[in-house]
């Protein structure tokens, strides 16, 4: 099939080549992100390769169909950014990568836990610069302390066998528990129990409506002093101004991000020579006990290489007019990554 592979880099492009060895579809590598005014590059084309922050909003989708566009094949886990009715309705098929590498995600999750209360990245910047000083680094140690976590799926699930060989005492709150995590000796709690009890809360839940925010002022309230919060979900999760004022007077302790809500205007570029216009963001880069990484999480090269032969695969079958079971409905609400 005819495909235009939308927010290229060069790493996509590489593994989407090799494992298009084995599929011999025609891939055509933009590096422009899809939204009203790239849509019509896909003219010509049988199927769409966005990523997560390309805009697949129903006006988009609507000039896509246009150009004869048949399938997205997004080559990520999350979808919050397609309007699937919209698609439905254009008679276009979209499929995702459920599971390319849980692990990769999980671990990314630990080392910011890591990083951030150990403070490597200042001691890293420090002992570059002759600075053997300790003063500012102190830390705390996993052992015994009492991690929440939000979400119990694929991922989640794996930060709790994880953080299980740390010593840590596990809560988790998930509307649809999971009797092997309770195994790893997680105690399934309610939200503000685990707000209450716990030192660290990581994010594992999909972005929804029901889900947007749910860090906000209110939450923040209810967690421990110096608690710590990791998120390597979807950056609105977290209502990032009523954390700042959380850094700002000691509530939070740390905070570890690979993701930001607003960060389709930044994530993914070279901004290095530019003025960062978004003046929260650039408020939470001033915090010591901040550590931000641009969602990376995904980026090993087990996923990648998951993450390109599903992709194709999913494409392959739309071909052959099989489902490959990772069509996306719009009644779906679980799976969002
Ligand atoms: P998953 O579908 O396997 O698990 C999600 C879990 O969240 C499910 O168990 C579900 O029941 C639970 N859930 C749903 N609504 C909830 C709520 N209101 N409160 C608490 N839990 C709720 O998904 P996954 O593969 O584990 O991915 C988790 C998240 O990780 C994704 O939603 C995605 O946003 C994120 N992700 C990030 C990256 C990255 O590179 N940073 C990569 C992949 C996925």
């Amino acid at each position: 099939m005819r495909l235009a592979v939308f927010s290229t880099r060069p790493y996509d492009e590489r593994f989407l080549r090799a494992a298009n060895e084995r599929y011999g579809h025609d891939l055509t590598f933009l590096e422009a992100k899809l939204d009203p005014t790239t849509a019509p590059l896909a003219e010509g084309h049988d199927a769409v390769c966005p990523f997560v922050n390309d805009d697949l909003s129903a006006g988009v989708i609507e000039r896509l169909a246009e150009a004869g566009v048949r399938l997205l094949t997004l080559r990520s886990a999350g979808f919050n950014n397609v309007d699937l009715e919209a698609a439905r309705e254009h008679g276009i098929t979209v499929t995702r990568v459920p599971a390319y590498s849980p692990y990769a995600i999980a671990e990314h999750t630990v080392a910011l836990m890591l990083a951030v209360e150990r403070r490597l990245h200042r001691a890293y910047n420090r002992v570059r610069d002759g600075n053997f000083a300790l003063e500012g680094l102190l830390g705390f140690d996993l052992r015994n302390k009492r991690v929440g976590i939000i979400g119990t799926g694929r991922i989640g699930q794996i930060v709790a066998r994880i953080l299980r060989g740390f010593g840590c005492s596990l809560r988790a709150y998930d509307p649809f528990p999971n009797d092997e995590v309770r195994d790893y000796g997680v105690r399934y709690v309610d939200l503000d129990t685990m707000f209450a009890e716990c030192d660290v809360i990581t994010l594992h839940c999909p972005l929804t409506p029901e889900t947007h925010h749910l860090i906000d002022a209110a939450a923040l309230a209810k967690m421990r002093p110096g608690v710590m919060i990791v998120n390597t979900s979807r950056g609105a999760l977290i209502d990032t101004r009523a954390v700042i004022e959380g850094l700002k007077d000691g509530h939070v302790g740390n905070l570890a991000l690979d993701v930001y809500e607003e960060e389709g205007d930044l994530f993914f570029e070279d901004l290095s020579d530019q003025v960062i216009q978004d003046d929260v963001f650039s408020r939470l880069l001033t915090f010591p006990n901040v550590l931000i990484t641009a969602h990376q999480a995904f980026f090993t090269q087990e996923a990648l290489t998951n993450i390109a032969d599903t992709t194709l695969g999913n494409t392959t079958a739309f071909e052959r007019g099989e489902p490959s079971g990772n069509e996306i409905v719009p009644e779906e609400v679980r799976g969002d990554a």
